[in-house]
């Protein structure tokens, strides 16, 4: 299976209930979580399952590609 392109995730933060989902089922686990548990942002995710955007139940994670090293 080809590798995923990195991915930069961003969280709607007037939408999100802090339900911790997000969290609970990223594969990249404590590495990922931010301080406001909910996964991580400006961190750049090279697995890229997108299983945290499929679980919100409110549908506030989007992602972009990330930027790439310089
Ligand atoms: S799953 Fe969605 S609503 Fe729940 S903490 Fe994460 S971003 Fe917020």
């Amino acid at each position: 299976m080809p590798k995923k392109e990195p991915v930069i995730f961003f969280i709607g933060w007037n939408a999100c209930i802090n339900c911790g989902a997000c969290v609970a089922v990223c594969p990249q686990k404590a590495g990922f979580i931010s301080p406001f548990d909910t996964i991580a942002v400006n961190t750049p995710c090279d697995i890229a399952c997108m299983v945290c955007e499929d679980i919100c139940p409110v549908s506030t994670i989007t992602h972009e590609p990330a930027p790439k090293p310089a």
